[in-house]
């Protein structure tokens, strides 16, 4: 039987999950240390209804058990259930109502979940457990779902540059006299260079696993064998303060670069001049304010450029919220939404089956390895060769949230069906995110490494992402032609001679009626 410890009664539980780890939330600011007991339980319902990545779960449980240590040094009463743990009932509920059953409790808090699913059973969890459950909002994100569904109400588009503007305005980010820092909103167009070895890449900072984490390690190895990706070397900061150390070490070293090479691809370097905050942010440890505070502190003190600044903040503060606010506004319809048609079965080479497309090999290794991709090789190689595929919405849907650390369906959903997919028909993008191989070899060094030629268009040594992109314009022409973003490719299609398209098709279809089997393609 548990024992608490201690001897005052009890009076309130407050449930913080996996994704909740913040000390500011109010779950923790207004606990009543004295009386209330913190629940904090590690479940395999929730590790896996998606097969997540073995770091992605080492990472969640570590920062869990980090984040309980945190609480207890405070002074606060902590059940703490871990996946080890024999009478674990191995779900959410199941732990709550334990807990429950062991204690003398007369109400259950919890922050809103981040994910429709655990919100929509949170309400029917009010009559299977008979008592009152309080739900708290999310306070850590920058727009409440009242205010973007203000700012979509009525808009016959949504698109993110405009919400982005309002939220700089909103929270006096990079502004001056109501107008945006050096003139301007968006500094895109300078953040497409390729990288050529212009700067040293700043490697780490790394975190070696204390106890804590190395106990971790050893039960995901042996309860979640079969679980996709290598849980070890891992390199990720549990804590708190870990994560704040990352955030400096990327203001300070790599933040200056970040705008010019945002785009950029290169071989056997995974990680380039990203930040790799996105999972300390996802569930908690770093707020997205105090990023955003730190990048506008660095620009304002000369220490990097503007489009370093901007470029970084527009992705917190611009596409993240964006992100949450169409998951939002759309759940649930969005899951089924599949504008295309898309039908194909996930190609097993997501999955680690060999290829001999460098790109995407290299991209999957690195995904297996580190639980990471960067935004361009998730988008414009991973996401794009699904779209060019015709890739069922679903399967790609599922394997970008069991295979990054940062994944949480609220984030993951959005950025494969409306931005990698265009499943949603626009909803979120104004064009499929969609291209040949020359964009590849123009952003990265892959091609260069490659079995394939990327110059040629068809034939056995064609880059198949030549070939795959006129096919998807042939076969989705009709859905396409109302888009004007896409009207110079469709112009090319329509003057493009029938043999050529007949061709295109025949390699197309050749090489999509294997993408499945046994070869090595
Ligand atoms: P940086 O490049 O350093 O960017 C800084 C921060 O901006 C990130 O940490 C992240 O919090 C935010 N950000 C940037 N782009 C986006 C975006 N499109 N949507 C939301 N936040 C963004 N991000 C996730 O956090 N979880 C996911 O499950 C996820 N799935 C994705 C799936 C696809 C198909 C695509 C195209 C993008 C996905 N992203 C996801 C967005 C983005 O790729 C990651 O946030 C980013 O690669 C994380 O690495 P980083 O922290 O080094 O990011
Ligand atoms: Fe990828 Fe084509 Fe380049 Fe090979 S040639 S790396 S398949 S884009």
């Amino acid at each position: 039987m548990f024992k608490w410890g201690y001897h005052g009664m009890p009076r309130t539980i407050r449930l913080i999950l996996g994704d909740q780890l913040t000390p500011s939330l109010d779950i923790v600011k207004h606990a009543d240390f004295e009386n209330d007991v913190f629940l904090m339980a590690e479940v395999r319902e929730e590790a896996t209804h998606i097969k997540h990545h073995k770091k992605k779960i080492a990472f969640i449980f570590s920062a869990m058990r980090h984040f309980a240590k945190s609480l207890k040094q405070l002074g606060a009463k902590v059940r703490y259930i871990t996946i080890s743990d024999p009478q674990n009932t191995n779900s959410l509920l199941g732990e709550t109502a334990r807990a429950i059953k062991d204690t003398n409790i007369n109400q259950l808090v919890v922050t809103e979940p981040s994910e429709y699913r655990l919100r929509e059973e949170l309400e029917a969890w009010k009559q299977r457990l008979a008592l009152p459950i309080t739900i708290l909002p999310d306070t850590r994100f920058l727009a409440t779902h009242h205010e973007f569904q203000s700012w979509a109400n009525g808009k016959k588009q949504l698109r993110m540059e405009m919400f982005y503007r309002e939220m700089r305005q909103k929270h006096n980010i990079l502004m001056a006299h109501s107008r945006p820092i050096g003139g301007k909103w968006n500094y895109d167009a300078q953040n497409q260079k390729a990288f050529k070895g212009e700067v040293d890449i700043p490697q780490g900072p790394d975190f070696v696993p204390d106890g804590i984490t190395k106990q971790v390690i050893r039960e995901v190895s042996t309860h979640f064998p079969e679980h996709f990706g290598h849980v070890e070397p891992f390199n990720f900061a549990v804590t708190r303060e870990q994560a704040l150390q990352a955030l400096d070490a990327f203001i300070q070293y790599k933040l200056p670069h970040f705008g010019d090479f945002q785009d950029a691809m290169k071989q056997d370097e995974p990680f380039l001049f990203h930040s790799l905050l996105s999972a300390y942010l996802n569930c908690g440890l770093l707020t997205p304010l105090e990023i955003i505070i730190k990048a506008q502190n660095a620009y304002l003190a000369h220490k990097v450029p503007i489009n370093a600044a901007e470029g970084f903040i527009r992705q917190i503060l611009g596409w993240r919220e964006f992100v949450r606010g169409i998951y939002w506004l759309f759940m649930p319809d969005y899951l089924r939404e599949n504008y295309f048609d898309a039908k194909r079965a996930l190609p097993s080479l997501y999955w680690g089956k060999p290829t001999k497309m460098n790109c995407l090999y290299q991209c999957v290794k690195e995904t297996q390895e580190n639980a990471y991709a960067h935004h361009i090789q998730r988008l414009m190689i991973l996401g794009n060769f699904a779209a060019l595929c015709q890739v069922s919405p679903s399967e790609l849907q599922d394997w970008f949230w069991s295979v990054y650390i940062d994944a949480f369906e609220w984030v993951e959903l959005p950025n494969v069906t409306g931005m990698a997919l265009f499943a949603d028909g626009g909803k979120l993008a104004s064009k499929p995110y969609i291209s040949s191989g020359n964009y590849i070899n123009k952003m990265s060094d892959y091609c260069n490494h490659c079995h394939y030629d990327v110059k040629q268009k068809q034939g056995d040594k064609a880059c198949p992402f030549n070939y795959l992109y006129w096919h998807f314009l042939l076969e989705n022409e009709d859905k396409l032609s109302s888009n004007h973003r896409m009207r110079m490719p469709l112009n090319t299609l329509v003057k493009m001679p029938n043999d050529k398209k007949n061709l295109i098709k025949k390699d197309a279809l050749i090489f999509l009626s294997k993408i499945n089997d046994e070869t090595n393609f």
